[in-house]
């Protein structure tokens, strides 16, 4: 396999970042990157873009340089876009379209890369698994190690969902025996939430509708009940996986209220539907049993259209079993 490093040389200009809304894997993956480079091209400037990462990733080493300032007349010489097609690099898209060189590291089924160089692996379990494949493990030290683990742990629900594979594994395995406190990491950036946290997601499951004979289900939180509980979007992650936890549900959407008709709609599902391709018909996309979109119209229009997509292919399941 070829190391990142290569695609490297010479670069005296290089900037990291990620998709908007930065997940665990997203910012796991561009602090890795962001100090594996810092480390092995110390003549080079290394910058790190995302939007402000939340609060429980403050225990990843150098977090506070990520710059959520975006200084788009900047020309670097290489961006490599992580976890994202370009279209969701937000207010750094303006910089990566000037950047010399565009690499882009990526699992997401439904990209189909959108750098010069582009190494899309959608049987990867997160970004994080694959830049270690692409870093050269002796230069791996404690602090990449600890980045890259959060980012698997995020996009695997802690080694649970079947994106995790043997090789994830593996590499989980190398990056434990430097010896960080990972069952620390896992109770804080994973599991812990804040009482106001609980609060929404409590009613946001207490509100939750099923429908088609019990095999999805649906909830929503407004601005209005944000502003109720205080919390941000990034205090309603998790919430989704809840409602995909039901017995016999196959299909769940959680949204929540951007603006005026305007939703960011999450979705996971069990397998028997592709979520991926539901978000891809919305302009969105994701993973077969995870995938997000943002809609625009009523809460209950965004339901009946997902649900369209969402019967169909239930539908011609049914018919091959
Ligand atoms: P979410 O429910 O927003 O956490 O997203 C679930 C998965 O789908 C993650 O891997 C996201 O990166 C991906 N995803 C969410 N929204 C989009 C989108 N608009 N386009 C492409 N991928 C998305
Ligand atoms: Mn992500
Ligand atoms: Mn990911």
């Amino acid at each position: 396999m070829m190391k990142i490093i290569d695609e490297l040389k010479g670069a005296k200009t290089v900037a990291v970042s990620g998709h908007i809304r930065p997940d665990g894997d997203c910012i796991g993956s561009v602090m890795g990157l962001y100090l594996y480079l810092k480390k092995e091209m110390p003549e080079a400037q290394i910058d790190a873009y995302l939007e402000k990462p939340a609060e429980i990733f403050g225990c990843i080493d150098h977090i506070e340089d990520v710059k959520s300032e975006f200084n788009t007349d900047r020309v670097y010489d290489v961006f490599v876009a992580l976890d994202t097609t370009d279209d969701r690099l937000g207010e750094a898209q303006a910089i990566y379209r000037r950047a010399h060189k565009k690499i882009n590291v990526d699992h997401h089924v439904s990209n189909k890369g959108c750098g010069d160089v582009n190494i899309v692996e959608p049987e990867r379990s997160s970004t994080a698994e694959l830049l270690y494949e692409l870093m050269d493990p002796e230069k791996v030290d404690v602090q990449i190690a600890k980045a890259l683990y959060i980012g698997i742990i995020h996009d695997t629900g802690v080694l649970r969902y079947s994106n995790t594979a043997p090789r994830t594994l593996q590499i989980t395995s190398e990056l434990v025996k430097f010896g960080f406190d990972f069952s620390e990491i896992i109770e804080e950036t994973f599991y812990e939430r804040t009482y106001l946290q609980t609060q929404i997601m409590g009613r946001a499951i207490l509100e939750s509708v099923r429908f088609m004979d019990n095999r999805c289900i649906v909830s929503m939180v407004t601005r209005r009940m944000m502003e109720f509980y205080r919390v941000t979007p990034k205090d309603l992650d998790g919430i989704v996986n809840h409602l995909q936890s039901v017995k016999d549900v196959d299909c769940s959407i959680f949204m929540y209220e951007t603006g005026t008709l305007e939703y960011k709609v999450s979705m996971r599902s069990n397998g028997k539907v592709d979520v991926s391709a539901v978000a891809m018909k919305f302009g969105g996309g994701g993973h077969v049993r995870a995938a997000g979109c943002t809609m625009n119209g009523t809460y209950h229009d965004n339901i009946n259209n997902l649900s369209i997509e969402i019967a169909e292919q239930l539908k011609a399941a049914g018919k091959n079993t």
